[in-house]
């Protein structure tokens, strides 16, 4: 967002009543009935497969409808950092405890060069740390890498596939660890799976994966 932009949504917030982001309702971003429907369907396991290595279990704190999407889209796209705090409390709300994550190291998912220079900031980054998770920076992409959203599903697959390694500086933090691989929703899969892909190849002992939220399609059956 630019400064003159970032001026005027500090000025329309002066004016413009606070709504809740999913029902409209005035009150806060997400009003408390939104976020306990939100909520109900509890953690969600995923099976994500590894070409070449054991598969990863993620667990998400809500399934992602529209609603949900839109939250995220406005977190993440329009300059809605100051949702960070709403969102790690929903993430955080099911899943174990951060400082109980079977003792693991946490990492978070890299984001592209590209996405950086757009956003100017780490979306997943601020929602693990918002939900209560202390990161360990360890993963990096290596390779030119296109943002995701504007991708079918195989050429997720394709997009990701080889692109990320774990950094030389991080090497000792991952080997011989548990780790947990944090990301904000999980689609596909293929990003967590090629974190983890990469997270076997510097020797990790174990690893699985939390999520703010799940995205199922039928047509994603054979990657779940
Ligand atoms: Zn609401």
């Amino acid at each position: 967002m630019t400064r003159i932009s970032t001026v005027i949504s500090a000025l329309a917030d002066l004016v413009v009543p606070v709504v809740c982001l999913v029902c409209g309702e005035l009150d806060e971003p997400l009003c408390g009935s939104c976020e306990r429907r939100l909520l109900s369907s509890g953690v969600t396991r995923r099976t994500i497969a590894v070409p070449g290595y054991p598969h990863v279990i993620g667990h998400a704190a809500v399934v992602a409808g529209p609603e949900l999407l839109r939250l995220v889209t406005a977190y993440k796209d329009s300059g809605r950092s100051d949702l960070a705090p709403l969102l790690g409390r929903l993430m955080s709300a099911h899943l174990p405890p951060p400082g109980l994550v079977d003792a693991a190291v946490v990492v978070d998912v890299p984001q592209s060069r590209r996405a950086y220079v757009r956003r100017g900031w780490h979306p997943v980054r601020a929602l693990a740390r918002a939900a209560g998770y202390s990161l360990t920076r360890a993963l990096e992409l290596r390779a030119r890498h296109v943002d995701q959203t504007t991708l079918s599903r195989e050429a997720r697959w394709q997009n990701v596939a080889q692109t990320m390694r774990v950094t030389a500086g991080a090497i000792d933090d991952i080997r011989g660890r548990r780790v947990t691989i944090v990301d904000d929703v999980i689609t596909t899969g293929a990003t967590v799976s090629e974190a983890a892909r990469a997270l076997w190849v510097a020797g990790a002992r174990d690893v699985t994966a939390v999520a703010l939220a799940s995205v199922q399609r039928a047509s994603q059956e054979t990657h779940r």
